[in-house]
């Protein structure tokens, strides 16, 4: 494996693409150039393509800084690049190809990316490439002043680091670094830990008894709760068998109202009906009542009738005899005149003998006969004076007969009168035959008392029939007012279980989130409900005593317990780790010991011999100081060149102490083979004694390991196969310039 070409773009001051090429035949390449042309910053880029990233080593303030900044007349660049190209055929870089190119670019945004024969990969991937390369990280591919700087240093941990690096300790140090942050770590956690489980164990303390009472509470509830289930359906069992008991009382007290009612319906209809009857008959004896005055007024009036009738009876009786006695008088006075007439005197009026009636009626018909004569003698003066008073006589006789004439028209009066009063008698005979009380043919009265009082009897026994029949139902009332009480008490009585039931239900469900069907599939009983409400009580008390309880605490208790048996795994796991990271401390301590160890000894040897070579005989000897551990004990190098005695390199001469720093560092490459290395100016120090020595190593040390050297040196110019001139034609520019001088020495 070697180094086919270097490749730089806008890296520092190769602003331009630019290319060197190391050909396999030349082992040696010299780089020159005045000071300041650019060759050191070839090496830093061959660093940095190897995945430096150290600004120091590199040589700059920020990593961007790479990129060339640009100068009076170019502008700055916004990327520079930087290729290697290997040469793998011996497939020592562990990729499947003859040549293998790695290239770094970064951009001025610091953005960097890196690629793998052309393909993008990671600075990651590059760098475990080149591990066990001997161009990793810690070898010796490029040696600079500052190293030998650092070999020849007074500063043992300076000086140490050289040599652990060429050691290959480093990875073991960074190995041991990574288990002694995981081991501070594990031990962090394990106190972290260990603190937890002191707190979940307390706490654990504290849950076991809490969790102690609640599952006491619990089991309490538990046998609390089976206990109440079984006296609640001891309860509804006895609450079920009243309410059927009652539902039947209560069908039958229904049937009773429902049946008394009827009966009470029934009465009242045939009430209505009878005091309808009862007002009916009441107004037919009204009506009676009314005939019955009514008949009785006709027979007041009938009576007066007659009564009137039998007056009128007697008055014209009475006329009528007075008529005939008055017409017998007048009869006989007209007989008596018929006859005084007869005899030719003068009738003397005499009524001596008459009956007063009579002589009354004489009298007045004097009186009326007086009055007639002296009308008719009036007439007879107005006509002839003569004619009455000479005829006196004659008129006597005339007024007899004038009298007579009279008393006959008064008979015919009183004739008339008397068959006047004779028909009146006969009518008023015939009408008070009619208003005869027992007048034959006489209607029958409608209205007869006893008609009215067989009605009042009727009346009077609806009267009574009513009064009993509503006594009957005063009774019927009672009796079901009575009923419906016993209905109402039952259906309250009813009620109340229902209600009793309902709370039961109620309480079970708040209680034990059961329904009645649930707790009825429940198997839980209870035989002796005193014994079973008292064992109830006691456990209500114990449960009420154990208040107030953590019933989480059961289940924080296995939570805390399992957490605690997690950390206590934890733990376990941790010092296990623990225990591995120290372990692997130990291991790494050991192993980097002995790889330090069997490399000072390497050292030592290879160190000798070059000492030798160098200064043509002599010792060297690299030793470790005893006082100390070896990885930490001062790296002590002493040399005896010939004919002298055993000196400590300080005691060297600056040249000669360069070149043994060099010829230690060539050592220790010689240990640690890497396919090429790169130095700067590590000969700059050495007189032209010491250069023929340095050549000669390098020539050398050039048969296994390919070497680039910037030197400002002609002799080591002259030991090169190839020199590349490095110049600065234009200001801040770097350019190459090949100088092949394949074969040539100086
Ligand atoms: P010497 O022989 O003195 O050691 P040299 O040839 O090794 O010198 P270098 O150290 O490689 O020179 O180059 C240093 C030069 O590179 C300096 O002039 C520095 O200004 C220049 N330089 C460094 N970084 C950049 C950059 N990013 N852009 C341009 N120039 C840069």
């Amino acid at each position: 494996m070697f180094l086919k070409s270097l490749a730089l773009r806008g890296f520092k001051t190769f602003a331009e693409s630019t290319e060197l090429e190391f050909g396999a035949a030349a082992r040696i390449t010299a780089i020159v150039g005045p000071n300041g042309c650019g060759k050191s910053n070839l090496l830093d880029a061959v660093r940095w393509v190897l995945g430096e990233d150290n600004c120091r080593q590199l040589r700059v303030a920020a990593l961007t800084d790479i990129i060339f900044a640009g100068t009076n007349r170019r502008k700055p660049l916004s990327l520079a690049e930087v290729g290697l190209l290997f040469d793998n055929s011996s497939d020592k870089l562990n990729l499947p190809f003859a040549e293998v190119g790695i290239r770094r670019r970064v951009f001025r945004e610091g953005e960097s990316e890196f690629f793998i024969n052309k393909n993008l990969c990671r600075l990651k991937d590059i760098r475990d490439l080149l591990l066990d390369t001997g161009l990793g990280e810690g070898t010796y591919s490029i040696i600079t002043q500052g190293q030998v700087d650092a070999v020849l240093s007074s500063k043992g941990e300076e000086r140490r680091a050289v040599f652990e690096e060429a050691a290959g300790i480093n990875k073991y140090k960074t190995r041991k670094l990574n288990a002694e942050k995981k081991l501070i770590a594990a031990e962090q956690n394990i106190l972290r830990i260990n603190d937890l489980k002191i707190e979940v164990g307390e706490q654990l303390l504290t849950l076991e008894e809490q969790a102690r009472r609640a599952r006491e509470y619990l089991e309490l509830q538990k046998e609390s709760k089976a206990i109440e289930i079984g006296l609640t359906k001891r309860q509804i069992s006895g609450l079920l068998e009243r309410k059927a008991k009652i539902e039947a009382e209560l069908a039958t007290a229904r049937q009773a109202a429902h049946e008394q009612l009827a009966t009470e319906q029934k009465d009242e209809a045939e009430l209505i009906g009878l005091k309808e009857r009862l007002r009916k008959k009441e107004l037919e004896i009204d009506e009676l009542l009314v005939k019955l005055d009514e008949e009785k007024d006709r027979q007041r009036d009938r009576e007066l009738n007659r009564r009137f009738l039998e007056g009128e009876l007697e008055r014209e009786e009475r006329r009528a005899r007075e008529l005939a006695g008055q017409k017998a008088e007048l009869l006989k006075k007209i007989e008596e005149l018929q006859t005084k007439a007869d005899e030719g005197n003068s009738p003397h009026l005499s009524v001596g003998n008459c009956s007063p009636a009579v002589g009354e009626a004489v009298r007045s018909l004097f009186a009326q006969m007086k009055e007639a004569v002296a009308l008719f003698s009036g007439i007879f003066s107005f006509f002839s004076e003569e004619a009455v008073f000479p005829h006196a006589e004659q008129k006597l006789n005339e007024a007899i007969q004038l009298k007579i004439d009279l008393l006959n028209e008064e008979l015919k009066r009183l004739e008339t009168e008397s068959e006047r009063v004779g028909f009146g008698l006969q009518a008023h005979r015939s009408q008070l035959h009619v208003y005869a009380p027992q007048a034959a043919g006489a209607s029958q009265p409608a209205a007869r008392p006893e008609t009215i009082a067989a009605r009042r009897a009727e009346r009077d026994r609806l009267r009574q029939e009513i009064d009993g029949l509503e006594e009957k139902k005063r009774r019927e009332d009672r009796d079901e007012r009575s009923s419906e009480g016993r209905v109402t008490e039952l259906e309250i009585a009813l009620a109340k279980i229902e209600g009793e039931m309902t709370g039961l239900s109620e309480k079970l469900f708040n209680e034990y989130n059961l329904t009645l069907p649930e707790i009825d599939a429940l198997p839980h009983t209870v035989a002796n409900a005193a014994k079973a409400r008292a064992e109830l009580d006691e456990k209500k008390g114990r449960l009420r005593a154990l208040e107030p309880v953590n019933l989480l605490a059961v289940e924080e208790f296995e939570k805390s317990r399992d957490r605690l048996s997690y950390i206590e795994a934890q733990l376990a796991d941790l010092d296990s780790a623990r225990d591995s990271l120290r372990a692997l401390v130990s291991e790494l301590d050991a192993r980097a010991e002995q790889h330090f160890l069997r490399t000072m000894e390497q050292l030592s040897l290879v160190f000798s011999e070059t000492f030798a070579r160098l200064f043509s005989g002599g010792e060297a000897v690299v030793n470790l100081s005893a006082d100390r551990p070896p990885l930490e004990a001062e790296i002590e190098i002493s040399v005896r060149p010939p004919g002298r005695r055993w000196l400590p390199l300080s005691q060297l001469s600056g040249g000669e102490r360069s070149l043994c720093a060099i010829a230690i560092l060539f050592s220790l490459m010689k240990i640690r083979p890497s396919p090429f290395c790169f130095l700067d100016e590590v000969d700059a120090a050495l007189d032209e004694a010491n250069i023929s020595r340095f050549t000669d190593m390098l020539k050398d040390f050039a048969s296994t390991t390919q070497i680039l050297v910037i030197t400002h040196n002609k002799r080591t110019m002259a030991a090169a196969d190839s020199i590349y001139g490095v110049t600065m034609e234009e200001p801040g520019v770097s350019k190459i310039i090949s100088m092949k001088l394949t074969g040539a020495a100086a």
